[in-house]
C-alpha cells in the first residue's frame, strides 16, 4: 500500500458506518482505476525472483486480493483489528475453536444456540476433546456458574438468539468471561455490525454467517471472524491458512457487494419489522409476538442499550396451535416458505418442523405454535396484507 493509500484508508476508518461500508478495505486499482475490486480468479502469483512477492501475494489459500478487500471492510465495520473470511459461518466457527482451544478445554454456549453451532460443539468439537455446557444468554448467573475456572476458554454468545430472540448483555458477559480468563465470542449474524458492534462493548471475537444480512441477497454462503487484539489475530491467521476453509474470490466479491448497502437494507428491515410487529400485536389470531423492540420483551432494556435498532427477525405464536402455525406458513404468497434469513426477500418458517426439528425432545425444543419471520425489504403494506390473508 502506498503512503497516500494508507492515509486515505486511515481517514475512512474514522468515518461513519455507511462511508466505511462503501470505501473501507479497497482503493481504486492503481493501473486501471477500477473502483470495485476485481474477482481475482487466480490460485498463484508470479514472483519477481525467488521469494520476491509483488504486493505480498503468494498463493490464494494464504491470501487473495478480493478476499483481502472483504476482510478489510469487515474489520472496519466491526471496529476490529483484523477480519478473516471463510467458506461458511460454520467454517469460521470451527477455525476459531481450533485457534483458541486444545483437547481438554471447555466452552460455554447458548442453550438456544444456532442449530449448526450446537451440532458443531456436540458432534465435532466434543470428539476432538473440547467439551461444552449450554447456558441461557439472558441469565448472567447461570453463564457464570457454567464456567469451569482454568478450563473454560470461550464464552460463546448469540444476541438476539434464534428463534426466540433472547438478549444477552454483551458488556456484562465480557466481564464474566474475562474474570475467568476466557474470551467472549459474539455471533453477530442476527444484528449485523450496523445494529450492534460487540468488540466495542468488550467482546474479543465476532463471528458472522455472512450468508445472512452481510451478504443480504441469499446468493452466497460465507462466514467471518473479526478479532480484537494482535496475538489472537495472529493465531486465527495461522489457523485460517493451516486449515484452509477460506472464502473464494467470487464469494468474497458478492459478500463485499452486499456489505456496501448493509446500512440502508438494515434500516428498511427494521422499519418493515416494526410495522409487521404492530400488525401482529393487535391481531386476535395471534397469541403473542416476540421482538426485542417491544417494551414487554424481557431483554428490551439491554437491547435498547447495545443495539441501534431491533432487527428484521420477528417470531410469533398463533392461536390454534401447531396446525394453524403450519397453515399460516403454507398460505403466504409474498413471504417465501424457507430456511435461512437476512436476504432482501421475506421468508417464513415453522421452527419446530424446520430449522429446529433436530432439537425436538431436548431442552432446546421450541413451541409448536411458533412461526418465525425474516422480514424483507419489500413494500410493507404487501407484507402485512400477506400475513393478514395467511392468518385466515
Ligand atoms: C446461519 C448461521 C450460522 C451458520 O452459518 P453458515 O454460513 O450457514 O455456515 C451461524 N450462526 C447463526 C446465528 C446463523 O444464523
Amino acid at each position: 500500500m502506498s503512503e497516500q493509500t494508507q492515509d486515505h484508508q486511515s481517514l475512512i476508518s474514522k468515518a461513519g458506518f455507511e462511508t466505511r461500508a462503501i470505501h473501507a478495505g479497497y482503493e481504486p486499482d492503481p493501473t486501471t482505476g477500477a473502483v470495485i475490486p476485481p474477482i481475482f480468479a487466480t490460485s498463484t502469483y508470479k514472483q519477481d525472483g525467488v521469494g520476491g512477492l509483488r504486493g505480498g501475494y503468494e498463493y490464494s489459500r494464504s491470501a487473495n486480493p478480493t478476499r483481502t478487500a472483504l476482510e478489510g471492510n469487515l474489520a472496519a465495520l466491526e471496529e476490529g483489528e483484523r477480519a478473516f473470511a471463510f467458506a461458511s459461518g460454520l467454517a469460521a466457527e470451527d477455525t476459531l475453536v481450533r485457534s483458541t482451544c486444545r483437547p481438554g478445554d471447555h466452552v460455554v454456549i447458548p442453550d438456544d444456540a444456532y442449530g449448526g453451532t450446537y451440532r458443531l460443539f456436540d458432534k465435532v468439537e466434543r470428539a476432538w476433546g473440547v467439551e461444552h455446557t449450554p447456558a441461557p444468554v439472558s441469565d448472567i448467573d447461570r453463564v457464570r456458574a457454567a464456567i469451569r475456572p482454568g478450563q473454560t476458554k470461550l464464552v460463546w454468545l448469540e444476541t438476539p438468539t434464534n428463534p426466540l430472540l433472547n438478549i444477552g448483555d454483551i458488556e456484562a458477559l465480557a466481564s464474566v468471561a474475562h474474570e475467568a480468563g476466557a474470551l467472549l465470542v459474539v455471533d453477530n449474524t442476527f444484528a449485523s455490525p450496523y445494529l450492534q458492534q460487540p468488540l466495542t462493548l468488550g467482546a474479543d471475537v465476532v463471528v458472522h454467517s455472512t450468508t445472512k444480512y452481510a451478504g443480504g441477497h441469499s446468493d452466497v454462503v460465507g462466514g467471518a471472524l473479526v478479532v480484537r487484539g494482535h496475538d489472537l489475530a495472529e493465531q486465527v491467521a495461522f489457523h485460517q491458512n493451516a486449515i484452509g476453509a477460506v472464502a473464494g474470490p467470487f464469494d468474497a466479491f458478492l459478500t463485499l457487494r452486499g456489505l456496501k448497502t448493509l446500512g440502508v437494507r438494515m434500516d428498511r428491515h427494521c422499519d418493515n419489522a416494526e410495522k409487521v410487529v404492530e400488525f401482529l400485536t393487535e391481531d386476535r389470531r395471534v397469541d403473542s409476538v416476540i421482538y426485542p423492540g417491544l417494551i414487554e420483551h424481557p431483554g428490551h432494556r439491554i437491547a435498547s442499550r447495545q443495539m441501534k435498532r431491533y432487527g428484521g427477525m420477528v417470531s410469533f405464536r398463533v392461536s390454534g396451535g401447531e396446525e394453524q402455525a403450519l397453515a399460516v406458513c403454507e398460505r403466504t404468497e409474498v413471504f417465501t416458505l424457507g430456511e435461512s434469513l437476512g436476504g432482501v426477500e421475506s421468508l417464513i418458517e415453522h421452527p419446530g418442523r424446520m430449522t429446529h426439528a433436530s432439537v425436538a425432545g431436548t431442552a432446546l425444543e421450541v413451541p409448536a405454535d411458533l412461526v418465525r419471520l425474516s422480514v424483507g425489504i419489500e413494500t410493507v403494506e404487501d407484507l402485512v396484507a400477506d400475513l393478514d390473508r395467511a392468518l385466515g
